[in-house]
């Protein structure tokens, strides 16, 4: 309850609507509630059929200058648009994300403080959409599966890749969900080669520490470091390497994946801990390449 001479927050009305301590206790409440199911779900998960579960009565593809947005119409149902032009990984964890609206739009419309719109969403709230991005992912990617997906498969780039297609996911999202879930501390980069110079160059990364470290320089791989020449010329490798990830070189444990070879394309997860090399490694079969990223 807030203190008296003190409105509610929107988010206390979610959580209390919700049930949820934390508000991220009030969306999984909110998840299970809506999708009693979700954990038993063929994966990839029927986005689609969620949202309809949800009251939303329509998507809509078109040109729009955000990734989706979520109207409702006076007699209460949804309707959402996508940008037709976003890859399908992506779309559907667009989607995903519009359905966590609708438990925002619910607690409004029952909670301590009504929903005063006329069916537009009302300005973004920046802690809403970070809820909706992790119910988004709560959604596509659910974490039981992830980690039961880790522990028949092991750590490996191989894995990812294989998530990804299992969770029909994005390579980027599906690499920051193996960071939140996964046992193990790791770090997930995505390697280009600058064809001109031979430096490969992290397009991105994720995992621990990624956020903190996401504002700042690339790490690179210069020709004279010693691993260079795996990054040059391997499909594959896993072991000891010394890289610089954001800091000075160290002697970390590697898995690594050739992704393309023009220009080359290299997949890492860099497992951060001691007993790296006593993790079983990967047990999939290869991953036919596709367009993931
Ligand atoms: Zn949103």
């Amino acid at each position: 309850m807030a203190p008296i001479g003190m409105q509610p927050t929107p988010l206390s009305s979610f959580c209390s609507y919700w049930k949820g301590r934390t508000p991220k206790l009030a969306v999984r409440n909110a998840l299970s509630s809506a999708f009693p199911d979700l954990a038993t779900l063929p994966l990839p998960i029927d986005v689609a059929g969620l949202a309809k579960r949800r009251g939303i009565r329509e998507i809509i593809y078109t040109e729009l200058q955000s990734d989706g947005q979520i109207s409702r119409s006076p007699s209460g149902d949804y309707v959402v648009y996508l940008h037709s032009a976003q890859p399908e990984p992506r779309r559907r964890f667009t989607l995903a994300h519009e359905i966590a609206h609708t438990f925002f739009f619910e607690a409004r419309q029952f909670g301590l403080q009504r929903y005063m719109g006329d069916g537009a969403l009302p300005s973004r709230d920046p802690e809403e959409e970070r809820l909706c991005d992790f119910a988004a992912t709560e959604i596509l990617m659910p974490a039981a599966r992830v980690s039961s997906l880790i522990r028949r498969q092991g750590y490996s780039a191989n894995t990812l890749l294989h998530a990804t297609q299992k969770f029909r996911s994005s390579l980027r999202s599906t690499a920051r969900r193996l960071g939140e879930v996964g046992r193990f501390k790791l770090l997930v980069h995505f390697w280009e080669q600058d064809v001109s110079t031979g430096t490969f160059l992290s397009i991105w990364h994720e995992g621990i520490g990624a956020r903190a470290r996401a504002e700042g320089e690339p790490s690179v791989v210069t020709a004279d470091q010693p691993a260079h020449k795996t990054f040059s010329s391997a499909e594959k490798f896993r072991g000891r390497y010394w890289l610089s990830l954001g800091g000075p070189l160290e002697h970390y444990f590697v898995d690594g994946l050739l992704l393309s070879a023009k220009p080359r394309r290299i997949l890492t997860i860099t497992i951060l801990d001691r007993l790296a090399e006593l993790l079983p490694g990967e047990r999939v079969e290869e991953v036919p390449q596709q367009t993931l990223f």
